[in-house]
């Protein structure tokens, strides 16, 4: 799952003004965040396998403190304690909880494509997957009626403020959908941790992305 998971980001952001949109598109992949940054530091393993299902390379063996269902939750509330009380008090709590509930989509959205490889706490030996990723057709067909879902939700709660408003979310759709193309159609990675490492710089330039979107977009008046 990638651009699926900015879903829920932008169909939670018309619910507050008080949460800037590039806060969800941070919180949904907050767990990929810290995944990443454990790849690179070796204490969660992974590997590339090409082939190792349809529509992913990536042999997931071993990401308890990020992807396991404890895990996840353990940093949902974590995320949403740290915004209520350092990153962003005027959020109220509220917005603290929105942003957890953005951090616990990541895994909820990973569940549904993954392989079996989401264990239910540190050391457990159930882990769970729908593996959707075994078909490419199905899971990009479900990320894609996802993303567009919640873009749709994000349009409708949402007002341009000029004409870049009117344009800006469909560059910036286009530019999320060219980045998932290329990342199923390109070959695989050559090692895990470049893969991470570009994955810590694409989560954070559609980030910046998604901050030029809001300045051209105001909530709708209720
Ligand atoms: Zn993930």
């Amino acid at each position: 799952m990638f651009i699926g998971h900015y879903a829920p980001a932008a169909a939670l952001k018309p619910l507050t003004q008080k949460v800037p949109l590039w806060h969800f598109f941070i919180a949904v992949q907050f767990l990929d965040y810290l995944w990443a940054a454990f790849i690179l530091t070796g204490v969660e393993k992974a590997r590339i396998v090409p082939g190792f299902m349809e529509a992913s390379d990536l042999d997931l063996y071993f990401m308890p403190y990020t992807h396991s269902l404890a895990g996840a939750l353990f940093w949902s509330a974590s995320g949403a304690a740290l915004y209520r009380l350092i990153l962003n008090r005027g959020a109220g709590l509220p917005g603290a909880i929105l942003i957890g509930a953005a951090i616990f989509s990541h895994w909820l959205a990973d569940l549904i494509v993954h392989a079996k490889d989401l264990a239910l706490y540190p050391g457990s030996g159930v882990k769970v997957g729908f593996g959707l990723w075994s078909s490419l057709l199905v899971s990009k067909g479900v990320e894609l009626g996802l993303f567009l879902g919640g873009f749709i939700l994000y349009l409708g709660g949402t007002r341009a403020n000029g004409a870049m408003g009117k344009a800006a979310p469909f560059v910036v759709i286009a530019a999320l959908i060219a980045i998932e193309v290329y990342s199923a159609t390109g070959e695989p990675p050559a090692d895990i941790k470049p893969f991470a490492a570009l994955a810590l710089i694409s989560y954070t330039v559609i980030a910046a992305l998604a901050a030029w979107l809001d300045a051209t977009r105001s909530g709708r008046q209720r």
